[in-house]
């Protein structure tokens, strides 16, 4: 037999499938890990069994030197999967592999973890044996701990007792008064479990649950769209689904933004499902992450619970995902393979013969039109449970303030609402949208900004460092005393950040305590847990926050949600800036009032009248969609056309804008001809220029936009983009294609 292995070293030049043999007795499938001679010198490889064939074309054929782990770490289906991805992201083969298995197994940098363990061999006589042991006291004492434990006795667990038992065992099993034995052990997060009673269900949650049920049954890959208001309870409709689903004797899947995969949210899984729950996040241990990984492979957990990459979990009897949150844009991979978790979803339930569910309040505007066409199915909570009401929206408007002579961060309604929150013992929440509205610092007379000099972009004033900080690439800068440029002494920072809304909150109110999380305050590993349990526990009455607080939480004596500048992200050069603002405000509103405690919004902005921050108080999301789809057919935005960014960067200012430049020509004739005589219209847009952002870490950035109006040539469009890119990317010294990028700069 011969197999088909994919080496482990990501380079085009190696992508693609080399002949070995299978020497006579060695075990390989497909799907196993294993070591191979390669190249010149046969130098040792990882790599991966792609598929077995009973014979070879040519004769010169090394053999498999060794399988890594007794069992395949790749399914067949998954196998099929990274096929996919690679023609639909343009990847290597062996990226979308890697993605697979956990990353420390390769390069056997983890192990199982193995503990020793004794126990007291069937019907010995004890009281004899300690006789015997009467002149070896330590051994003794080891020994009578082992009967008293009665089971299986784990030498650390001995070792933390007495320690230096080691020894001691060591003699016992010697003499053969205990037998040993080695253990495989799951090293496993935190276990918290948050009691979550079985409510019954609402009628609208009801008819969701049984709609999935038929979708998991059906097995035609259906894909369902859970538009339910915040607090409608979506989240006992996914649990419940998941139920149906094991009772099918399927297995289930279940992403959610990695910042709300908090203990909270894990915790109403555990409660319900157990020990057949595995959790898959960035912040468990590398040790945690391999063996939650095995115990899925292994067949010993049922539900993953996870962020983006966990769609990739080896569940052999797949029936359900669900993605909560869908439109959250950290569902995009930023890296090689740039893959959408919603399409790698999507793909896997229709080879596995199973269902999709995408929750959210705010769909995307992709999704939502999907759902409308009848391409997915429209699943609807369009009320709160048990008749609670949504929180009710106040916007004030700061130019008002600002006439009437308050320039401090708070309107006098925020500031009275505030009072009437703490002094009802209730708890707020004071939100900050910090993009686009960076705290930088300038001066006052020549308006000098100070930016860093690496990149172009403005420093941000740190005020607990009293320093600035580039957000890019993390150069610090002290504040200067005077203005670089005129000399004078006006140079301040600008804008506000969660300090100051900290700072004017004691100054209003002296004794209450407060709480900020921000990316600042969240570098410790494990502080972002603590920050919200604190909260959740009543340890301080006021949040306040980036972000970072908008999204998930479930804080029942929340009453109260401030948004200090709702339209800072208004404005942003990016076509969603509408959607994500509405998204962000319909979210942070959510916060409040979601328990038996009605919830009040204060939203201040400096445009009042804007349609979105109308929908916004309305918390209207279908009016809001009907209003943006229109605008965006009018400018021919996604999802009308699809974007494509190709990024140049280079130390040499003058290569990056050379390549930069002829590639696009090229491009441009190339995409011409693919397209033909009835597609010239279909390229909306190709410029070449200056990137937004035009200097990143001493590199000079250039960007070809691409814009392609969505028809049936859309297809061979990209991969016209994508081949010349293959062909071109050497250009100079990064180039990076996106298709549909998160970021326009
Ligand atoms: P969403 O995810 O839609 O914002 P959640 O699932 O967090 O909403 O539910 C909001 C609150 O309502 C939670 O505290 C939840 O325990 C509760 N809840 C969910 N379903 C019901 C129900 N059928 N009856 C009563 N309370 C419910
Ligand atoms: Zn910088």
């Amino acid at each position: 037999m011969f197999a088909e292995v994919i080496v482990d070293i990501a380079h085009t030049a190696v992508d693609r499938r080399f002949t070995y043999r299978i020497p006579e007795g060695l075990p390989v499938s497909v799907g196993h890990h294993v070591l191979v001679p390669f190249g010149q010198g046969d130098r040792t490889k990882e790599g991966f069994v792609v598929a077995l064939k009973p014979s070879a074309d040519y004769p010169e054929i090394k053999d498999i030197a060794k399988i890594v782990e007794r069992y395949p770490v790749v399914l067949p289906e998954q196998i099929e999967l990274a096929e996919w991805m690679k023609e639909s992201y343009h990847c290597l083969f062996v990226d979308a592999l890697r993605l697979m298995i956990p990353a420390q197994m390769r390069g056997m940098r983890i192990k199982e973890k193995k503990v020793r363990t004794v126990m007291i061999p069937e019907g010995a006589d004890t009281q004899s044996v300690l006789d015997a042991l009467e002149s070896a006291p330590v051994q003794k004492r080891v020994y009578e701990l082992v009967a008293k434990i009665g089971a299986e006795a784990s030498l650390p667990d001995l070792n933390a007792f007495y320690p230096g038992s080691t020894a001691a065992v060591n003699a016992l099993v010697r003499k053969g008064f205990l037998i040993e034995k080695s253990e495989t052990v799951f090293r496993r997060p935190g276990k918290i479990r948050l009691h979550t009673p079985e409510y019954e269900l609402t009628e609208a949650q009801g008819r969701a649950v049984d709609e999935i049920r038929k979708g998991v049954l059906r097995g035609a890959g259906d894909v369902f769209l859970l538009h339910g208001v915040t607090g409608s309870g979506k989240t006992e409709v996914y649990l419940r689904a998941i139920e149906d689903c094991l009772a099918l004797n399927r297995q289930a899947i279940v992403l959610v933004p990695e910042i709300s995969l908090t203990p909270q949210t894990v915790g109403r899984f555990t409660d319900r499902f157990g020990e057949r729950i595995a959790v898959l996040h960035s912040r468990l241990s590398a040790g945690e992450r391999f063996d939650e990984w095995r115990r899925i492979r292994l067949g010993l957990a049922d539900i993953v619970i996870g962020a983006r990459s966990a769609v990739f979990a080896p569940l052999e009897r797949l029936g359900l995902i669900i993605i909560d949150e869908e439109h959250e844009s950290s569902y995009q991979s930023e890296t090689q393979p740039r893959y959408l978790a919603g399409e790698v979803a999507a793909r896997r339930v229709k080879t596995a013969q199973g269902a999709l569910v995408l929750g959210s309040a705010t769909p995307s505007m992709m999704s939502y039109t999907r759902a409308l066409s009848g391409k997915y199915r429209l699943l609807e909570l369009p009320d709160r449970v048990a008749g609670r009401p949504l929180p009710t929206v106040e916007v004030v408007n700061m130019r008002d303030e600002l006439l009437m002579g308050n320039n401090s961060i708070f309107s006098d309604r925020l500031t009275e609402r505030l009072s009437e929150c703490l002094a009802a013992n209730q708890q707020a929440m004071l939100f900050i949208n910090r993009r686009g509205y960076a705290t930088f610092v300038s001066c006052r007379n020549c308006g000098y900004v100070l930016k860093c000099d690496n990149c172009d972009i403005s420093m941000t004033y740190h005020k607990s460092e009293s320093r600035t900080r580039c957000h890019y690439c993390g150069a610090v800068k002290p504040l200067p005393k005077e203005c670089p440029n005129c000399k004078k002494p006006f140079i301040k920072q600008f804008g506000i950040g969660t300090e100051q809304v900290e700072e004017a909150v004691h100054k209003l109110f002296p004794a209450v305590r407060t709480l900020r999380m921000d990316t600042d305050t969240m570098r410790e590993k494990g502080s972002y847990e603590k920050l919200l349990s604190a909260f959740h526990r009543g340890e301080a009455q006021v949040l306040i926050g980036t972000q970072m607080i908008a999204k998930g939480h479930d804080f029942p004596n929340v009453t109260l949600v401030g948004v200090v500048a709702a339209d800072t992200t208004l404005n942003l050069p990016d076509y969603r800036a509408p959607e994500r603002t509405f998204q962000l405000l319909t979210q942070v509103a959510g916060r409040a009032g979601r328990d038996n405690l009605p919830g009040r919004v204060v939203l201040q902005t400096y445009e009042p009248n804007h349609p979105i921050i109308r929908f916004a108080k309305a918390q209207d999301y279908v009016s809001f969609y009907h209003y943006e789809i229109a605008e965006r057919k009018k400018m021919l935005y996604p999802p009308f056309s699809l974007f494509l960014r190709i990024v140049f960067a280079d130390r040499d200012e003058r290569k990056a804008e050379h390549a930069c430049l002829d590639y696009a020509k090229a491009l441009e004739a190339e995409l011409r001809a693919a397209l033909g005589e009835d597609g010239k219209l279909d390229l909306l847009l190709l410029v070449a220029a200056e990137a937004p952002i035009s200097r990143i870490s001493g590199y000079t950035r250039y960007q070809i936009l691409i814009k392609l109006l969505r028809t049936k040539r859309l297809k061979d469009a990209v991969r016209t983009v994508t081949a010349f890119h293959d062909a071109h990317r050497d250009v100079c010294a990064e180039t990076q294609l996106e298709i549909n990028p998160q970021e326009m700069f």
